[in-house]
């Protein structure tokens, strides 16, 4: 086909769990580098065709600096899908925060990758989609020091009419109540709760709630960040898989919080807090975060160009 005739493919890149992903150059011009991710089995039945058409679906409609762009689509022989996607070449922010031997960071820095991060998400929710795996290594960082919101594998329209979306989605550690209740129904306030665990990694520098299943992810939401009950959560005890817990542990007040996160100063904590609320309803919207008085307190975030890299 003539989009694949385009690029010469190169060495592999990453494997992830539904593609492998090959450097590529534009055959016009060899300076043009992109990553083309090839989707692995291309069997209708599996779903996994579903999963690479709706990722295609949302990638090409979305227009943002954040957001990893799509510059083509091409199916190869074996009739896999492949994309074509702008290379992004400093790897993720998992790796930036793991590397605490070469990467030092503060409270500039970590202000200007959650700018970008909730700029995305912003952008997402007001053209009506959800993302829904937002974690560090789904955040890829450009050449330049912009961090791009990809792999919309997920990601689906919330406006899809009578849609019976699943609750097995995000990443189990960045997963919020609603959804390990088993809600159905859910909407922005998911992808709000993962910038929430995103923020808080990124200033402990370790996954902030790491559970080893679903169980005990409930458990550490309760502890780190109190039980949902009907006071603090009115209707949460009709939720599907909501089970009356043995322990009712307290919301932890402000200082608890500026205790373990307070690098980012009162204003980032009372930003992290409005993100990691219970009820989904009363939860900040990516829209509030950006009107937060945070972002306009000192520090100033850092400029893209001056941001630690881990290369
Ligand atoms: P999956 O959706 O199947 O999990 P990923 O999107 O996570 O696949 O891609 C797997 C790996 O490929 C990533 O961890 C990363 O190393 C690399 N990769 C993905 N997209 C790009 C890109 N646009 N530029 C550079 N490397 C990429």
């Amino acid at each position: 086909e003539n989009e694949k005739r385009k690029y010469i493919k190169g060495r592999k890149l990453g494997e992830g769990t539904y593609a492998n992903v090959y450097l590529g150059q534009l055959r016009t011009d060899p300076a043009v580098l992109v990553a083309i991710k090839k989707m692995k089995v291309q069997r209708e039945q599996d779903g996994i065709a579903y999963d690479a058409v709706r990722e295609l679906k949302f990638l090409q409609e979305l227009h943002h600096p954040n957001i990893v762009e799509l510059l083509s689509v091409f199916n190869s022989k074996d009739q896999n899908l492949n994309l074509v996607l702008e290379y992004l070449p400093l790897g993720d922010l998992e790796s930036l925060i793991r590397d605490t031997d070469r990467v030092r960071y503060g409270a500039a820095d970590i202000k200007a990758w959650m700018g970008m991060l909730t700029r995305a998400v912003w952008f997402c929710h007001d053209n009506f989609v959800l993302h829904r795996d937002i974690k560090p290594n789904n955040l890829l960082i450009a050449a330049d020091g912009e961090v791009k919101l990809a792999d919309f594998g997920l990601a689906r329209s919330f406006a899809d009419p009578g849609v019976n979306m699943t609750h097995m989605v995000i990443t189990r550690w960045y997963r919020p109540p609603e959804l390990l209740f088993g809600c159905r129904s859910y909407s922005g306030a998911v992808d709000v709760w993962s910038v929430g665990l995103v923020f808080a990694e990124l200033i402990i520098r370790t996954p902030f709630l790491p559970g080893n299943s679903e169980v005990d992810q409930i458990n550490r939401i309760c502890q780190a960040i109190g039980t949902p009950t009907e006071d603090n959560w009115p209707g949460v005890s009709s939720l599907r898989s909501y089970a009356v817990p043995a322990e009712v542990y307290p919301v932890p007040d402000k200082k608890a919080w500026m205790d373990r996160f307070g690098g980012v100063g009162a204003e980032g904590v009372d930003l992290l807090c409005k993100t990691l609320v219970l009820d989904p309803n009363k939860r900040i919207t990516a829209r509030e975060m950006l009107e937060h008085r945070w972002w306009r307190t000192d520090p100033k975030p850092t400029r893209k160009e001056d941001l630690p890299r881990s290369k």
